[in-house]
């Protein structure tokens, strides 16, 4: 991964998140703010292949929650459950619960989008993607601390 969007250790260390990005940028994936932003709403990971021609290099890229990278539904006993949440039909299908997941977190986070959005366009705007994805992840983060320090349960 490092390697692919050339960047020194040091780099990689001060780089922030749409920085990396944006050493992606390419024919098919030329705004990296907005795959960003449509898996912050959907919870659905974006993948896409980008192909690098002047490098001879074709990269597959993935763009998902932290909470996606541990999840494998199973529950520890090998066990598959399923539940009724919108984010996890993927493609068309549903998949299992990630390890982490808990319905009623994912539930009142989604409830907080349209205001996230309000205040990103409020302050931004729509012409700037880079700001906008920012703010709004701003204000999802501030306005989703209270569901974590209610300490979410299931
Ligand atoms: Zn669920």
């Amino acid at each position: 991964m490092l390697w692919a969007a050339r960047l020194n250790e040091s780099e990689a260390r001060q780089i922030d998140l749409f920085g990396l990005l944006d050493r992606f940028r390419s024919g098919v994936f030329d705004e990296p703010s907005i795959a960003v932003r449509r898996v912050l709403q959907s919870g659905e990971p974006y993948e896409r292949e980008l192909k690098f021609a002047d490098r001879d290099q074709t990269l597959e890229l993935r763009i998902a929650l932290a909470t996606d990278r541990n999840g494998n539904g199973s529950n520890g006993n090998g066990e598959v459950r399923y539940c009724d949440c919108d984010e996890l039909i993927i493609g068309g299908e549903r998949t299992p619960m990630p390890h982490f997941h808990n319905c009623e977190y994912v539930r009142q986070r989604n409830s907080l989008i349209k205001e996230a959005e309000r205040i990103a366009t409020g302050q931004c705007g729509n012409a700037d993607p880079y700001g906008w994805t920012k703010v709004f992840v701003a204000a999802m983060d501030k306005l989703a601390e209270p569901l974590l320090n209610n300490g979410a349960k299931g």
